[in-house]
């Protein structure tokens, strides 16, 4: 298998080119990172330790945090999970490339809050204690890779902050979906800096999901399959071509994918 296709089945994450531990058998891989993380640990949502918990059923678990779906290695309290790299890697004085000057603090609110990064309103979030500052991030945002490998480029793309829009410019178009993008909120760049990528589409909802596994999600089972052939096949329920990085494929069919863990919540199709 080429190295770039090998995942750390801690993170889920393509190893890449970070020093990783492999097994000379089989494909199981691990970022050094992600094999170095503690096995019980503090983290600033808990006031109890946190249990590493190794999820060698590949279980589907929704972060609390995010809310994103992983089947990942997660840091557990009771039912609360949290994802091992992202949610569950915070702590503080928490530091973001987006505000560099000053550290962000995870702060207990009562109602949602604007997240600078996507202008969602976030229940869990950093934020800057600085003066009259107010930046907030929200834990997805906080998260977010600042590069990703992606097919519509050569080049890895980038994360960017948002930008004054120019005028007139065209330049806001997300060529993934052919929509327009708003480029008040975070999306990712290439090199060229010529392409404004929404963030959801580079990434989709299933990038927690090691590929090549069966994962169980809304009562049916599917496998993960990487979206990379030449043609990309037709979702079953929104009907559009697939266009996220990885396709979920229905057990026991050729060719019955679905493009998203939100395609398959809604989907009505034939269990099997
Ligand atoms: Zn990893
Ligand atoms: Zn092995
Ligand atoms: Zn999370
Ligand atoms: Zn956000
Ligand atoms: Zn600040
Ligand atoms: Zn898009
Ligand atoms: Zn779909």
């Amino acid at each position: 298998m080429k190295e770039q296709n090998i995942r750390c089945s801690a993170c889920t994450h393509p190893i890449g080119l970070q020093s990783f531990y492999g097994c000379t058998e089989c494909d199981f891989s691990l970022h050094q990172k992600c094999a170095e993380c503690p096995t019980r640990k503090w983290h600033v949502l808990h006031n109890e330790r946190l249990t590493l918990v190794t999820n060698k059923e590949l279980e589907v678990f929704d972060c609390y945090a995010c809310k994103r779906k992983s089947n990942g290695f997660m840091y557990k309290h009771g039912n609360n999970s949290l994802e091992l790299l992202h949610c569950g890697s915070i702590s503080e004085p928490f530091t973001h490339p987006s505000h560099p000057h000053h550290p962000l603090y995870y702060t207990l609110i009562e109602k949602k809050e604007l997240c600078n990064g996507c202008n969602g309103r976030e229940y869990f979030i950093l934020k800057c204690i600085e003066g009259d500052c107010g930046f907030v991030l929200g834990f997805t945002c906080a998260t977010l890779p600042q590069v990703v490998n992606h097919r519509v480029d050569d080049h890895p793309l980038s994360l960017c902050y948002g930008e004054e829009e120019e005028e007139a410019s065209g330049k806001y178009w997300s060529y993934i979906c052919e929509r327009e993008t708003n480029p008040n909120n975070w999306f990712y760049t290439c090199k060229d800096h010529l392409a404004c990528l929404h963030i959801k589409c580079v990434l989709g909802d299933s990038s927690g999901f090691m590929p090549r596994i069966v994962a169980t999600c809304w009562t049916r089972s599917f496998e993960v399959v990487l979206n990379d052939s030449v043609t990309r096949p037709f979702c079953s329920r929104c009907k559009s071509r697939c266009m996220y990085p990885i396709n979920l494929k229905l057990l026991g069919t050729s060719s019955t994918y679905i493009c998203s863990n939100n395609c398959a919540s809604h989907w009505r199709g034939t269990a099997i």
